[in-house]
């Protein structure tokens, strides 16, 4: 006999998706007894008990998000570089990242997940990977969604995301930062010795996501300034420190 408690996990485990090979694997069973499990009475009947996971913003009325942390992080993500296809039968969140970044990579499926996604897809291409992933739901948490590119329409939150980018300041400017930014170090030679600076930048062409991320810095006690038209730059040895609590080197 078996704990039901180890029954229940791996049921929970297949409602979200995980394969019966790694379920097996991580409970130590065999993909028998798991198999026999899943397919079971007490398997059924805890289906039709368990509540559907639903869209929070289809809710009525609509049902605070469950990890607002890596909402705000993925929001980031998709205000920086990443792209709502909503034309196709099925709408597909899509995130290009670098491929030299595996971490990030790892970072931003696991913010679909957190968010919305049962499944999660990463497309190779020269250079970068495509994480992506389906759902009628994508178009409810992110309505700055609309034809044509960012930067030619207006982007503004919506009232409800609003407090949670306020609350989650620190996740939603790494998103930015980890699609459209960078940090890197000038190093400068004087009398022998070298000095190096290391600095951020945030690179957009939409005027009102760079406000954005400048009020999400303010909100952060961080300093910034606007180096170049669309460039937006953390230089300053305090504030440098202080964003690297929230964002880091790419990895
Ligand atoms: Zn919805």
């Amino acid at each position: 006999m078996h704990p039901p408690e180890l029954r229940d996990q791996a049921i929970a485990m297949h409602g979200n998706g995980v394969p019966f090979r790694v379920i097996s694997q991580s409970l130590g069973l065999s993909e028998h007894t798991v198999k026999s499990w899943l397919y079971g009475e007490r398997a059924r009947r805890m289906r039709e008990h368990a509540p559907r996971r639903r869209c929070p913003r289809c809710a009525d009325p609509p049902r605070p998000l469950e990890d607002p942390e890596s909402y705000s992080y993925l929001l980031g993500l998709y205000l920086g570089d990443g792209y709502l296809v909503t034309t196709a039968r099925i709408p597909v969140l899509r995130v290009a990242c670098t491929a030299a970044y595996p971490h990030l990579i790892d970072l931003c499926e696991a913010a679909m997940r957190a968010v919305l996604a049962k499944n999660v897809q990463r497309v190779q291409q020269p250079g970068c990977v495509s994480v992506q992933s389906y759902s009628m739901h994508w178009p409810c948490l992110f309505p700055q969604h609309g034809p044509g590119r960012k930067h030619l329409r207006p982007i503004a939150l919506a009232d409800w995301q609003e407090p949670i980018v306020d609350a989650h300041a620190g996740a939603f400017v790494r998103g930015l930062f980890h699609s459209d930014g960078c940090r890197t170090t000038n190093r400068v030679t004087v009398s022998g010795r070298t000095y190096q600076y290391p600095r951020y930048m945030f690179f957009n062409e939409s005027a009102d996501i760079i406000g954005l991320c400048g009020r999400s810095l303010d909100r952060l006690g961080i300093e910034w300034r606007m180096s170049r038209r669309n460039t937006l730059s953390v230089a300053k040895r305090a504030a440098v420190a202080r964003l690297d609590e929230f964002v880091g080197p790419k990895t």
